[in-house]
């Protein structure tokens, strides 16, 4: 059986030949941790599951499917993965990582990983010539997100790859917020694609995941060593829930990014609306370079309300469907404040220049019907 090569067939089909033995249409769960052998050292495929268990195995199919990766590797938590990728550096090694990082990444380099003599440096990398400046000989990685959580900012995957490539480093893209079905870094000359599938991969709010996809068979291998080597697995349960998910991430990710340009749309000709960040809009300064390089621009638009922080209490206490909580991807619209949420530990001086303020907001525009959402975001702000 094949898969097929257009996005919406691959997602259901990735991973997922009927069950062998069976014939069961959705393969059993492997809820076991190991395996009978056939004489010592001797085994047919799986020996523990920390090493390999066959629901992870279908799911790690479906994740270098929907990348068109030849390799993935399905970690515990997208901050596992990232992890993943870091045990790959030595000491001595310099990594150059995007100003606007997610906070949790940004914590993992400057609290775990820097005591080890690993050099971490924040620069714009929407400027090529900041990052042309900044790569030494000790450059090994770069780690870039686009678009950046929570301001957006689109970087230049092919600039990026070609400065890496002279250089000898790596580039790995976290690919969280564009999802593999709009951005596909790997065709784009990164060598490594990190996911944390507890977003839009996993889509419903009810697991922690990551997922990391390569091409090249010694990245493979060394991070398929890592991962067995420190441990960070997730378990049979949540493969099979992640693997479920992906079969409708194709058409989740449609009806987001609909539904998240109205509600951007409706926001630019809001009175009560200062800004709104959304690579989507025709009018947002980096659309063209979105455009080149995403086939679509996902479900999270930014705004500042106009204002004072107690007109944005007000506003939140008025949403009917948008509820207030961390986190994005999921099918349920969810609205966050990020100057006292998920960016509470970004140092303040960073947070001033990023443009994270009091009146600031994000949404994680979801599924439901785009009508209602517009007409609730209309209600509170009226
Ligand atoms: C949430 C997130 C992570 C961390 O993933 P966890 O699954 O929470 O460990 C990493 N990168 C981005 C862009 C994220 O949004």
């Amino acid at each position: 059986m094949g898969i097929g090569r257009k996005p919406f067939t691959r997602v259901v089909h990735a991973g997922g030949e009927p069950d062998p033995q069976t014939g069961a249409v959705m393969r059993p769960i492997y809820q076991t941790s190991t395996y009978a052998q056939t004489s010592p050292g001797e085994f047919p495929v799986y020996d523990y599951s920390r090493a390999g268990n066959p629901s992870r195995t279908s799911l790690e199919e479906a994740l270098a499917a929907i990348e068109n990766a030849d390799h993935g590797l399905a970690f515990a938590s997208g901050l596992a993965a990232i992890q993943a990728v870091l045990q790959l550096l030595e000491p001595g090694d310099e990594v150059l990582v995007c100003d606007d990082v997610y906070g949790g990444s940004g914590r993992l380099f400057r609290k775990l990983y820097a005591k080890y003599g690993i050099g971490f440096q924040f620069i714009d990398m929407t400027s090529v010539e900041t990052v042309e400046a900044a790569c030494t000989a000790k450059t090994k990685l770069l780690w870039i997100e686009t678009p950046t959580n929570p301001m957006m900012k689109i970087i230049d995957i092919e600039a990026m790859s070609r400065i890496a490539e002279q250089h000898g480093a790596w580039v790995a893209i976290d690919n969280t917020f564009a999802s593999p079905i709009f951005q596909k870094p790997l065709e784009l000359g990164a060598h490594i694609v990190v996911h944390s599938t507890t977003k839009y991969i996993g889509g419903h709010s009810d697991i922690i995941g990551g997922a990391i996809m390569v091409s090249d068979p010694e990245l493979h291998e060394r991070l398929q060593f890592i991962q067995f080597a420190a441990g960070s697995v997730p378990s049979p349960f949540e493969c099979f829930l992640v693997h479920r998910s992906i079969k409708t991430l194709a058409v989740r990710m449609h009806q987001h990014e609909k539904n998240a340009l109205a509600v951007a749309r409706f926001l630019s000709d809001h009175r009560r609306v200062r800004r709104v960040s959304y690579p989507g809009l025709e009018s947002d300064p980096q659309h063209a370079l979105a455009r080149r390089q995403m086939s679509g621009f996902s479900g999270v638009v930014n705004f500042d309300l106009e204002g004072s922080y107690d007109d944005v209490v007000r506003f939140l206490g008025k949403l009917e469907l948008f509820s207030l909580a961390e986190s994005f991807g999921g099918v349920e619209s969810l609205i966050n404040h990020p100057e006292r949420m998920t960016h509470a530990s970004v140092p303040p001086e960073l947070r001033e220049k990023l443009g994270i303020g009091p009146t600031l907001l994000r949404l994680s525009v979801g599924i439901e019907d785009t009508d209602e959402l517009v007409a609730d975001l209309e209600q509170a702000l009226g």
